[in-house]
């Protein structure tokens, strides 16, 4: 049995696939304690790990920094990551000398829980939910104008943040060294090998253990007519303009529409729907997935891989450089096409191709195969139980 803490950041996408290793940690006799928050509380508490609040600790933000948030800019999350870093210092300092974990699994963008597991030496696993980065898989991220010169023109604000880090004893070089994904830290990715671009280029520190996903279902795709489910996922997911021409495109063909907008889209906002289309602000995506024929998606990791695992392929419309990643990858599987034109003509046209064209449902069937070889949230467990792992040659 071991003692292990559990941090994530507040979101639902790096949260998400912490929970059944959580589920799996706790079933084989570990004790887990998840650093987390109230938003996230009845999901964690439902694994049998215990829940400890976060939002205290989390610092109050002008209008402008929560745009920046809204926004996905890697320089505001970064200063919101190292403030709360600094909120927290004092009560984990006590959290670490009080519960004595033996391991840290802590997402790899929660700084506070990197730091602390070093600054207290306790072996660290980290937990990806995208594909591991390195020099080589990056090549697959094409950051947009807009996020360069986000990323470009924040490393001031963010090297004067980082400064404030050293005095509490937190070990910090860079954002860099924060963030990379390195060939020495045990690390455990959400991807199969198949999935993850140049795997071979990572060290044995590095498990890719598949998808993390509750659902024991099988995909079913028995029914009077096809599925299309649409969803942007829970972060930027504010586009009432897109909602409203998959709408429009899909008015009228013979499909059945499931669409999640999240909670910043009003459903009542679109009128009488067509008697086709439901919308929700969120839905059980596995279940809408394990029935769907074709998936439009802002490319999450979660998102794809879940829609891989339930044998369903992807109409692709990523929004940011990691989303991008992800959408060429899927594209490179064949389970997929870009929507590149968003027009209600592209959207029907683009659905008409993935619903007639048998190979995309063909390379994601084989896609969900592979997924279900790996060994998911049981090999993380493992991993983790066993952390740290020093017999590698580097
Ligand atoms: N999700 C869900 N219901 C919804 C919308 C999203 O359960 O109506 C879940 C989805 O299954 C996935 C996560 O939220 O696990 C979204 O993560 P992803 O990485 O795809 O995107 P993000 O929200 O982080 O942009």
């Amino acid at each position: 049995m071991k003692k292990i803490a559990f941090f994530c950041i507040p979101a639902h996408g790096h949260t998400n696939p912490m929970l059944p290793v959580a589920e799996e940690l706790v079933g084989r006799g570990n004790v887990v304690r998840f650093y987390s928050f109230n938003e996230f509380e009845k999901k964690i508490t439902a694994t049998g790990a215990e829940f400890v609040s976060c939002d205290s600790y989390l610092p109050k933000l002008t209008k402008q920094e929560e745009l920046g948030l809204k926004n996905v800019s890697t320089t505001e999350m970064t200063i919101q990551d190292i403030r709360i870093t600094l909120n927290m210092e004092a009560f984990l300092d006590k959290e670490f000398k009080v519960f004595c974990p033996d391991v840290v699994y802590t997402d790899s963008v929660c700084f506070w829980g990197k730091l602390n597991a070093w600054k207290h030496n306790v072996p660290m696993v980290v937990s990806t939910s995208t594909f591991a980065f390195n020099r080589q898989s990056a090549q697959y991220m094409r950051n947009s104008l807009k996020e360069l010169a986000d990323i470009i023109f924040g490393l001031p604000r963010i090297s004067r943040e980082l400064k404030k880090l050293k005095p509490y004893g937190y070990p910090v070089e860079s954002v860099l060294s924060l963030i990379q994904s390195d060939n020495k830290t045990d690390s455990v990715v959400y991807a199969s090998r198949r999935f993850q671009p140049y795997a071979e280029s990572f060290s044995e520190h590095y498990i890719f253990v598949g998808p993390s996903v509750f659902s024991k279902a099988k995909p079913n795709k028995d029914k009077a007519r096809p599925l299309v489910y649409i969803s942007m996922g829970t972060v930027i997911n504010d586009r009432r303009d897109f909602y409203g021409k998959c709408i429009e495109a899909l008015r009228g063909e013979n499909v059945d529409v499931i669409i999640s907008c999240g909670n910043a889209v009003d459903c009542g906002a679109f009128g009488a729907l067509p008697e086709n289309v439901q919308i929700y602000p969120y839905v059980n995506q596995l279940d809408a997935l394990s029935r769907a024929d074709a998936f439009i998606t802002h490319c999450g990791m979660n998102s794809v891989s879940e829609s891989l695992y339930m044998a369903t392929p992807l109409l692709l419309y990523p929004q940011t450089g990691e989303q991008r990643a992800v959408a060429r990858r899927t594209v490179e599987m064949g389970a997929g096409v870009m929507l590149t034109d968003d027009s209600v003509g592209g959207i029907r046209s683009a659905v008409r191709e993935i619903l007639n064209n048998d190979k995309y449902r063909t390379a994601a069937e084989e896609c969900s195969a592979d997924f279900r070889s790996c060994r998911g949230a049981a090999g993380a467990a493992e991993f983790i139980e066993n952390a740290p792992h020093f017999d590698v040659d580097l």
